[in-house]
């Protein structure tokens, strides 16, 4: 009885880890069309492997370059 139960949690537990993953993965935000720092255009594939982007390739690249450097900076 107890073994039932905790196996009806269990697959309560996932359905619900399901449902959070489902919301969560959906893209928050429209992907840009154009890259908001050199307003290049941003290639469909990289628009749709990452929702919500704003940024080219390079400009992420350098974004995250410029990160890094304030990180370590600190
Ligand atoms: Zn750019």
């Amino acid at each position: 009885m107890v073994d039932i139960m905790d196996r009806e949690q269990q697959r309560q537990a996932e359905q619900l880890a399901l449902d959070i993953a489902a919301v969560t993965q959906r893209p928050k935000c429209v992907s840009a069309f154009f890259c908001q720092e050199c307003d290049s255009a941003i290639p469909e594939a990289r628009r749709r492997a990452l929702s919500g982007v704003s940024r080219c390739v390079a400009c992420q690249e350098i974004a995250e370059l410029r990160a890094r450097h304030y990180q370590s900076g600190r």
